[in-house]
């Protein structure tokens, strides 16, 4: 999926999140409800990539909102949210994606804007980042998609160009990156075995560029990409986790340490993050043992907003508790569903998914705690 993978503040943003979870934690202990500190906007499905493993680019533009209806939700947005993620489908077919950003930079005290691409658009991409990326306060993070070599790049992402182009747009990015003032890495989406054997060519290609390699585990299926509205695909239980293909565990072993060692070639707070991601998505794949297992922050510290301004539950349950294009933010944030929502969010054993987790993860405080537990298995 283009979700947003391995990227949170650092810096002056660690801290800033860590005296949001202490503030959270109150307001929870008082009974009010934890307000958005981390922001997943997914700004229209329209995709122009076929992946197999996503639906996003068979649903329609419908509902999507236009320009003036998207900045007058960002004016509705509460001040607590220091972190903004914004993904698609492809977020950069929206002519609108810098008045967007720029108006959430005005509007919010944020840490970090952080964005997915297919990195198709390069024109587009890179003119964004050139013209922008020192424009908006909070740093700029891109993440764009890379899964493999050119053939199996190509077909996962179902366009002959997929590769040359992506390649192109993160090759412009990593040599400008200093002087346009933003932060890029690839995202190796692992769909099946053929991408854990292409891990080692890929990491090389991207350690030429000097960017950051991230891998997730794609799963099976997810709400927010489904054609399908209003859906619970949440798991059965917390060491639940079906990958997209079958894989053979001892390759998924061998791979797993392989990842696990190269991320502390990634900057430190990228680097913590990714090994509490690698070691869930090991345990659960391999052991079927759900840990790490964080207190989710779905309809807490993390909010979704789809193109329609429909605030849903979650990734993986796509149950809408309010919107935000009709409604003000309080009206959503504390409708009946909101609560009923909350509620079933508490009873939820837990998924695995990088886009979910590490927000959870970091605003619970399960991020450094885990660290201290023993919990790895082998
Ligand atoms: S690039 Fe692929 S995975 Fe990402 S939104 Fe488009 S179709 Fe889905
Ligand atoms: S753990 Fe949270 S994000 Fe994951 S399925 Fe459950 S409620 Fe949704």
């Amino acid at each position: 999926m283009a979700e947003p993978a391995g990227s949170f503040p650092a810096g002056r943003g660690m801290i800033r999140t860590a005296m949001g979870i202490v503030g959270q934690n109150l307001r929870t202990a008082v009974g009010q409800r934890a307000l958005p500190t981390i922001l997943t906007w997914t700004v229209n499905f329209r995709c122009n990539a076929r992946c197999g493993m996503c639906d996003s680019w068979k649903k329609t533009g419908e509902g999507e909102l236009d320009t003036q209806q998207m900045l007058s939700i960002v004016e509705k947005l509460p001040k607590s949210i220091t972190a903004a993620r914004l993904t698609g489908g492809e977020p950069f077919l929206r002519n609108d994606l810098e008045r967007i950003a720029l108006a959430l930079d005005r509007h919010l005290d944020l840490d970090l804007i952080h964005i997915t691409t297919n990195g198709f658009l390069t024109g587009r991409i890179t003119g964004f980042l050139s013209e922008y990326g020192r424009k908006l306060s909070a740093p700029v993070q891109i993440l764009v998609s890379l899964d493999g070599l050119e053939d199996l790049h190509n077909e996962i992402r179902g366009q002959p160009f997929a590769f040359r182009t992506a390649l192109d747009t993160i090759g412009q990015i990593a040599a400008h990156r200093n002087e346009w003032g933003v932060k890029i890495a690839v995202n190796q989406t692992v769909v099946d075995e053929r991408g854990i054997r292409q891990y080692d060519a890929l990491h090389e290609l991207l350690g030429e560029l000097n960017v950051p390699h991230h891998v997730v585990v794609a799963y099976a299926e997810s709400a927010t990409y489904s054609t399908e509205a209003s859906q619970d695909l949440s798991p059965v239980s917390s060491g639940t986790f079906r990958t997209a293909n079958p894989i053979d565990p001892d390759l998924f072993r061998s791979f797993m340490d392989k990842v696990e060692a190269d991320t502390r070639e990634l900057p430190w707070s990228n680097g913590v993050a990714k090994a509490y991601y690698l070691k869930g998505i090991r345990n659960r794949v391999l052991h079927g043992r759900g840990v790490p297992n964080p207190s989710c922050a779905a309809l807490g510290g993390h909010m979704r907003i789809f193109p329609n301004g429909d605030v849903p539950t979650c990734q993986f349950n796509s149950k809408v508790v309010g919107n935000l294009h009709t409604t003000d933010f309080d009206t959503c944030w504390n409708s009946a569903q909101a609560l009923a929502g909350r509620a079933w969010v508490e009873k939820c054993p837990g998924c695995w998914a990088e886009c979910e987790v590490l927000p959870s993860a970091i605003l619970g405080g399960d991020f450094l705690m885990h660290r201290f537990r023993k919990e790895i298995s082998a």
